[in-house]
This record gives structure tokens, C-alpha cells and sequence, in this order.
């Protein structure tokens, strides 16, 4: 058996990276970087005041106080928006407002509440060192640096970062579409009665929705019947439409299992037997270029299994360099004990008090118990075959 982290990074090496596409800066939240990016401006574009007041020079404003103010005549008024007409001479200030244009022979902004204009002079009432309260030409961003390098999620200080670099439009990696189908007799639309023998469809929704999460255009191609030869169009219907494939259901060693037989007949796929609970077993591989994941109906494992090996995968076709979300340590808030011989990944309640991190689980942690994941923030990593003591510590992560 493999573990999960030879599972995954196994799968990850085969995990294609998708083209890129020009999207204009409005439609590329959440998209990713596909190259570099060099300012092409400075920013600020010019030396510019910090603050409401009078550029000055700070030789004009030394050795002053309140009883002992600096009085400057007043040469004009610079409002945003408007470059300067006169030279601030020795003896003379410059009213100006916050970014607008440093007038040459200022050094220095003095903030109006310690001033007080009079007609045409002004006196200030406390000193300010040469530069202050000025902000100098491309000392935010030089023309010329790089910015934001390739892979870079674009979030919306980034989107505010290239329209400021004048970046109407960038190169970014396409988005994943990811087809996905539930298998099963059992299962019954929402909205139908709900006949003998049958339950509920409840993680073709739930993925759909981790897609979407994960940064994924989902596409919802309902459900196959256990029979092989509807299963089969469906899969290949999928494929032909998205850039990846999600079954549900199907893969474990039962009579009606036909998924997995389907699978084959599809393209190169590993029935894998991963050291993980919940989520054993599921099915991975690639046809036509396209990664293939046959996951678990129990609706627990389904969840948790796109999570520890889906999503990273979704990131890594979208252009992510950072695929696996963060791990620390958590105390436990009571004993656990898992008598399996793989890792159990329980469902947890994190809490952080004083930087530090308690877990508790949510109670039955059955793979069908979908309440221990509507309940949970984040999932604990307990070792094979081992019982934790409250106080002892464990992996943790946030979920979602
Ligand atoms: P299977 O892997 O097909 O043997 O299914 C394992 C368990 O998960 C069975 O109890 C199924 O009824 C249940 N199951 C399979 N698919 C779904 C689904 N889409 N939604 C909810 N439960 C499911
Ligand atoms: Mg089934």
C-alpha cells in the first residue's frame, strides 16, 4: 500500500499543467500568473505629498515651535490631479493636498494641523526633516522590477496591482473544467421520492462544490446507472467535455462495480490502494492527456479523498505552485485511538488559543457519517494502529 503522500506525489508528476488564454483584468480573479511580470511604469509615477499641508523646504522650518512659528508666504495652491506652476522659493511653501505633484524647490510636507493661513502666509508651528511626508517616484514599484512572478494567484490586491501598472489584459492559465459523475442504482435525483433500497445523490453536490472551491469550473453530468454500457457513453461524454473526469462511487470490490472495468477501457488508470481512512480505495490515471479520479461513494471518503488528492491536482492544472494547504501541530482535547492499520483522517474542531492549536473530534467518524464533516473545521492525521492521550499532539489542517 502506498501512503498518502507517495499516492499524491505520484499522481501530481503526471498532472499536466493547462495552456494559457489572455483574460482581461476584470475577469481573472482567482486565475493564476502563466509568466512573469516587469513594471512597465513607476509607481507613484512622480514625487508626490503624503499628506494635506505645504510643501516647504525643511531648511525654511527648523528651530521653530508653537510660540516660535516659521512664516512663509504662500506661492499657490497644487490640488490632485495637477502638476505645479511655480518653484517653491527660500521663504515660500507651496498648499498642497494629498498625492498631488511636488512643486520643484520643496523637499519636505508640513501637515496642516500644525499650520495656520492667513491670506497669502502661512505659519507653521513645528519643523519636519528634509523628505518627510513625501512619497518619491517609483518607491512603491521601479519601472523595470519584477513584480509578480509566474504562478502567481491572482487575488484582488494583484488585479489592483496590474490595473496601477497599467496591465489591461495578462497571460493566465486556463481554468480547469472537471465533468463529474455519481454511479449507482441506489441513487435518486433531489426532488424525486426516495423508493425502497434508495438514498440520496449527495456527492455529485458536494464535489461540485469543492470544485468550484478549489477554483474549478464544474460540470454537473449527473448520474450513471450500474450498468456498464450506460456508465461507459457517460464517461466518455465527460471526457470529451471537460479537462478532467470525477467519478463517485464504483470502485471498491462489490458485484455491481462496474466502474472500475469502464475505467479501464478509458485509458491508463491505477486502482490504488492508498494507507488512508477514510477513503480506501480509489482509482486514478489519465485518458486522452486527461486525469481520471475514481473516488468513493462513502460520502465521507468522497469528500476527504478529493480533498487530499483532488484539489492539489485541480491547483496544479490551473498553474498553482503552492498545491497542499498548510499543516501544523494541534493538541488533542481528548484521546483517540485508531485501530486500523492505515492513517486515519479524522474530522476535527480546531481552535487556536495563545497561537496555540486544540483538537477535538466531532464525534462517529464512520465514512458514511457526513455529519462529522459538517460539523469539522479541519481534519487530524492519526497514525496506523495507535492510541493519542488528551495533551498528546497531532497533523493538522484547516478543511474548506
Ligand atoms: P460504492 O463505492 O459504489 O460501493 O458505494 C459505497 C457507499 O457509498 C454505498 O453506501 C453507496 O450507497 C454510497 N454512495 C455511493 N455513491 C453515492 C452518492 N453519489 N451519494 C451518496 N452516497 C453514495
Ligand atoms: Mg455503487
Amino acid at each position: 500500500m502506498l501512503s498518502v503522500k507517495e499516492a499524491r506525489q505520484q499522481m501530481l508528476n503526471t498532472i499536466p499543467v493547462l495552456p494559457t488564454e489572455t483574460r482581461g483584468i476584470l475577469n481573472c480573479t482567482g486565475y493564476v500568473l502563466a509568466e512573469g511580470l516587469h513594471a512597465a511604469e513607476n509607481i507613484p509615477p512622480f514625487d508626490n505629498s503624503a499628506m494635506d499641508g505645504y510643501a516647504v523646504r525643511a531648511a525654511d522650518v527648523k528651530d521653530i515651535s508653537k510660540d516660535n512659528p516659521a512664516v512663509l508666504s504662500v506661492a499657490e495652491m497644487i490640488a490632485a490631479g495637477y502638476a505645479p506652476t511655480k518653484q517653491v522659493e527660500a521663504g515660500q511653501a507651496a498648499r498642497i493636498m494629498t498625492g498631488a505633484m511636488m512643486p520643484e524647490g520643496a523637499d519636505a510636507v508640513v501637515m496642516q494641523e500644525v499650520t495656520e493661513q492667513e491670506g497669502n502666509t502661512v505659519k507653521i508651528f513645528e519643523s519636519v526633516e528634509d523628505s518627510e511626508n513625501v512619497r518619491f517616484t517609483g518607491e512603491s514599484v521601479k519601472e523595470g522590477t519584477l513584480v509578480m512572478g509566474k504562478g502567481k494567484h491572482l487575488r484582488p490586491p494583484e488585479i489592483s496591482m496590474l490595473a496601477s501598472l497599467n496591465c489591461a489584459e495578462v497571460s493566465v492559465h486556463r481554468k480547469p473544467t472537471v465533468a463529474i459523475v455519481s454511479t449507482g442504482d441506489e441513487l435518486t435525483p433531489l426532488g424525486e421520492s426516495l423508493e425502497p433500497g434508495k438514498i440520496r445523490d449527495s456527492n455529485r453536490y458536494g464535489l461540485y462544490a469543492q470544485v468550484e472551491e478549489a477554483g474549478g469550473i464544474p460540470i454537473d453530468m449527473g448520474i450513471a446507472r450500474d450498468d456498464e454500457a450506460e456508465t461507459e457513453r457517460i464517461f466518455r461524454a465527460a471526457l470529451a467535455e471537460a479537462d478532467a473526469l470525477i467519478t463517485s462511487g464504483g470502485v471498491s470490490v462489490g458485484e455491481h462495480d462496474i466502474v472500475k472495468s469502464v475505467l479501464e477501457k478509458l485509458g491508463k488508470i491505477n486502482f490504488w490502494r492508498v494507507a488512508m481512512k477514510p477513503g480506501k480505495p480509489q482509482a486514478y490515471g489519465i485518458a486522452d492527456g486527461k486525469p481520471i479520479f475514481g473516488l468513493p461513494g462513502n460520502p465521507v471518503s468522497s469528500l476527504v479523498v478529493f480533498e487530499l488528492f483532488v484539489r492539489p491536482a485541480l491547483l496544479k492544472m490551473a498553474g498553482h505552485i503552492d498545491l497542499l494547504r498548510p499543516t501544523f501541530k494541534a493538541t488533542l482535547a481528548e484521546s483517540v485511538t485508531n485501530r486500523d492499520g492505515r492513517v486515519n483522517y479524522m474530522r476535527a474542531i480546531l481552535r487556536e488559543s495563545d497561537g496555540q492549536y486544540t483538537a477535538e473530534t466531532t464525534g462517529p467518524q464512520g465514512s458514511g457519517i457526513l455529519h462529522s464533516l459538517v460539523l469539522a473545521n479541519g481534519l487530524i492525521t492519526v497514525p496506523a494502529g495507535v492510541t493519542l492521550r488528551a495533551g498528546e499532539t497531532v497533523d493538522a489542517q484547516f478543511l474548506f
